[in-house]
């Protein structure tokens, strides 16, 4: 039997669940909160971790280490993905399931926050293995999970096959057909239309809403991260035909070509080759140095902790789109604020994810499931009205984005609190 690792201690120096609770208490220092309110806000409900015993193709049993923290239910049942990767661990995935709680509040969505996460990474398994371990994670947290407590979704390394196997499991499990326990399923077990392009899609909305009210030299932008949220938003704006991507980067590296990049071939590329370098006459560069580029636009569409003191400073582009969690640390957000880029911060910038997610659990609810373009339209409702609040507010008080948004969202669970 394999021991299954367990990253009590997250790889690299930056705690990501200090760094957001530093850009949380920024935005609580510049309005009235209570400290037995504030303690309650930046604790977790709930934190199981557990293992998972998976029969692999070998034969042999290899363990791995799962876990769900449940942040806050204040404003609804609690809603978060659940991420597969050999980086993921407790400090990270309670990051994680902060950042949904105050996501779905100034996404006005009724919903409080939570994350799960497997360390593994999925590309070492095969499919009967992937299944397994999926069936496994759902074995361990189904008890505390359900349409009305704690509802799960895809992130990073999952996907609609993943959540069929695991609403099968969950709906084993409980007896009944419950396909509103879990989101982003496919389309024939009670996925929504629209979900899987959702993140990217919604990311799309932000941007073209900020390019209204700010004024963007250009129109070049550079992705970082080619996974789900990464290439959907590439490709939408491709077909948007307002901007030019000129850059593009995976976990094996990057490609910049001054004269804009193909997405639709370049997507082709990905799915055979399985990365972005080595496409066409485009110059190879690293991640790192994708952010560092010459563009109007940049889009962090991969991992946390990517824009750091290090190299804030030198980031050119004027507005930052932030399609990942966590993309830019609390210092880097500083540095960046005084040099005048424009930051829209994950928890407004990637929430077409879990904007989607919420229509598909009302779907799942009422039985009545709605069209591709109802789906559109409403997110386009939702992502412009709440830009709309973000803008209004961050105008009036000459205050950032993020702040804004965790001022008005931290205001939201205060009304909540004192209801209650
Ligand atoms: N994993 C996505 C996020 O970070 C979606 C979560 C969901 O749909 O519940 O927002």
């Amino acid at each position: 039997m394999e021991i299954g690792q367990k990253n009590h201690k997250c790889v690299g120096n930056t705690s990501m669940f200090e760094n957001a609770l530093e850009e949380f208490s920024h935005a609580a220092e510049k309005i009235k909160i209570d400290s037995d309110v504030l303690e309650m806000l930046t604790q977790p409900k709930r934190a199981i971790e557990f293992s998972i015993p998976v029969k692999m193709d070998s034969g042999k049993i290899k363990v791995f280490i799962g876990y769900r923290i449940q942040f806050n239910n204040l404003l609804g049942p609690m809603k978060g993905g659940i991420r597969f990767h050999p980086k993921v661990c407790a400090d990270e995935v309670e990051a994680l399931a902060f950042l949904m709680t105050w996501k779905c509040a100034i996404s006005d969505i009724p919903f409080g926050g939570a994350k799960g996460g497997i360390v593994v990474d999925p590309k070492e398994l095969s499919k009967s293995e992937l299944e397994a371990l999926s069936r496994g994670y759902m074995a361990a947290v189904a008890p505390f999970i359900g349409p009305k407590t704690d509802i799960p979704a895809p992130d990073i390394n999952t996907n609609a096959q993943i959540m069929a196997w695991m609403s099968d499991e969950y709906n084993k499990i409980a007896g009944q057909n419950e396909p509103a326990a879990i989101t982003g399923k496919p389309i024939v077990l009670g996925g929504s239309l629209g979900r899987d392009t959702a993140t990217g899609q919604g990311g799309i909305f932000a941007l073209l809403e900020v390019a209204k009210v700010i004024d963007l030299p250009g129109k070049t932008v550079a992705i970082q991260g080619f996974g789900n949220a990464g290439s959907n938003f590439a490709e939408i704006l491709e077909k948007e035909g307002k901007f030019k991507i000129v850059a593009v980067s995976d976990s094996k590296g990057g490609i910049y070509d001054p004269d804009g990049l193909d997405i639709s071939e370049l997507i082709r590329h990905k799915k055979t080759t399985g990365r972005v370098s080595r496409f066409n006459n485009s110059q190879e560069i690293t991640g790192e140095e994708l952010l560092e580029l010459d563009v109007d636009v940049l889009v962090p569409a991969a991992l946390e902790n990517q824009i750091t003191k290090e190299n804030a400073d030198k980031i050119k582009a004027k507005l930052i789109i932030e399609l990942a969690n966590g993309p830019t640390t609390f210092e880097a957000d500083e540095i960046l604020f005084k040099n005048g880029n424009i930051v829209v911060p994950d928890i407004f910038a990637n929430s077409g994810g879990v904007i989607v997610s919420y229509f598909e659990w009302v779907q799942n609810n009422t039985r009545h499931y709605w069209s591709a373009e109802e789906v559109h339209e409403k997110l386009r409702e939702k992502m412009t009205c709440n830009f709309k609040r973000l803008f209004e507010y961050s105008e009036k008080h000459n205050i950032s984005f993020r702040t804004s948004a965790y001022i008005q969202a931290i205001e939201k669970m205060i009304e909540a609190v004192k209801l209650k």
